[in-house]
């Protein structure tokens, strides 16, 4: 069987290493020539815009994916005329934009931030008014690791916050934003969960997300104390899941606030918050993922160590990496790169997992880790 996915990035190379063990062939879709999954697959290096690539990308493949939400929906379109596409193209128009997402969570009775929308610098003001101080403004779409957000303060910022999410430069003064009410929120989760063709579902436990500069560093999995949040998290996912006569991995991020949960955005795919699970779960999400576009049975997302007792971390690689030695010398530690080329700052460049007993255990273990290159360890190894 020969899967198709469009995108080529780290997400693709991994689900391409959990799919061949099962004697699965891949091809990817990427405009990047260094695109790091390219290195383990066919690749077609072309535009997602392209008609004729896209054709000859379809051509011969069993299945479709794709490993990041921003594919254009016309193009989503085109393939699964030729062939099934999951997750379904509805999931991925309602991922692209922030404002629809919110609005069907709503629909499905999934509690969000207080949100309102805006189109211009006067929306704007009425928006804010509306949510209230302090807020935070996102542009609708094409946003990531925190880039086209302010969060705002202070009434006076309101033109610094207009400027800074690209207001001052869009055509006819027009930009669609989402002002939602600052959440101050006790902590970051995400669930992660996989669904068959059959509709057989799967539920990792909770993780818990520790960002800095809006870039995800350090993912607890499970999240400490997390047991009484997880069935309110799975009843979200279950929802999408219905809603959408969803296929694949679907992942939400969640404000933990007040003992309860806030969706904060779903992204229908595989998530960085889910790395953890290639060696800390009994099957991973990459496994599961491909399981279910090929319509395989579905393994348990269940924790592998200690039998379910233990707790693994997983630390992403940001702009620099350890030299493997250096890395592999904690006994016990993961090593994944990703085989990009360029060190910039911001750019995943790969991570690591570690696995213990126990939460104290860990943490000595990771204060351990803070040293080496591209490692930030917000909160928890200076805890
Ligand atoms: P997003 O791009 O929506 O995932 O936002 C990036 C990060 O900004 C999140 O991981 C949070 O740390 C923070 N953030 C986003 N929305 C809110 C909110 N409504 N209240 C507080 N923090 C937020």
């Amino acid at each position: 069987m020969k899967i198709g996915i469009l995108g080529g990035g780290q997400l693709g190379r991994m689900m391409a290493l959990a799919g061949y063990p099962l004697g699965l062939r891949f091809r990817f879709l990427d405009p990047s020539p260094d695109a790091p999954a390219g290195q383990l697959g066919e690749h077609i290096c072309a535009s997602y815009e392209d008609a004729e690539a896209l054709s000859r990308f379809a051509d011969g493949i069993d299945v479709a994916t794709y490993e990041f939400e921003n594919v254009p929906t016309a193009s989503a379109a085109a393939i699964r005329a030729r062939v099934p596409l999951y997750p379904p193209p509805e999931a991925l128009a309602t991922a692209q934009d922030r404002l629809i997402q919110k609005n069907w969570f709503k629909t499905l009775d999934i509690a969000t931030a207080p949100f309102a929308d805006a189109d211009n610098r006067r929306d704007l003001e009425r928006a804010v008014a509306d949510v209230g101080l302090p807020a935070i403004i996102k542009t609708r779409r094409f946003g990531y690791d925190g880039k086209g957000q302010f969060v705002l303060r202070s009434w006076h910022e309101l033109d610094a916050a207009w400027k800074a999410v690209g207001g001052l430069s869009a055509p006819d003064g027009k930009l669609p934003l989402i002002v939602e009410g600052f959440v101050s929120f006790q902590r970051e989760l995400s669930i992660i969960a996989a669904r068959g063709k059959d509709g057989a579902t799967v539920f990792y436990p909770l993780a818990e997300n520790h960002h800095r500069g809006g870039i995800l560093r350090l993912t607890l999995a499970p999240a400490p104390d997390s047991d009484a949040l997880q069935g309110e998290a799975e009843r979200m996912a279950s929802r999408v899941f219905d809603a959408l006569h969803y296929t694949g991995v679907l992942t939400i991020e969640l404000f933990q606030h007040e003992g309860k949960l806030l969706a904060n955005e779903m992204a229908t795919r595989v998530h960085n918050s889910g790395h953890w699970s290639i060696e800390g779960a009994v099957t991973s999400q990459f496994e599961n993922h491909i399981r279910a576009v090929c319509g395989l049975p579905l393994g348990s997302g269940a924790l592998k160590a200690g039998g379910g007792a233990g707790v693994t971390a997983m630390v992403n690689l940001i702009g620099d990496t350890p030299e493997p030695h250096q890395a592999l010398a904690h006994a016990g530690l993961h090593l994944h790169l990703y085989g990009k080329s360029g060190k910039a700052p911001g750019r995943k460049l790969g991570h690591m997992t570690l696995t213990e007993a126990d939460l104290p255990a860990l943490k000595v273990r990771l204060k351990a880790l803070a040293a080496l290159p591209g490692v930030e360890l917000p909160g928890v190894a200076t805890a």
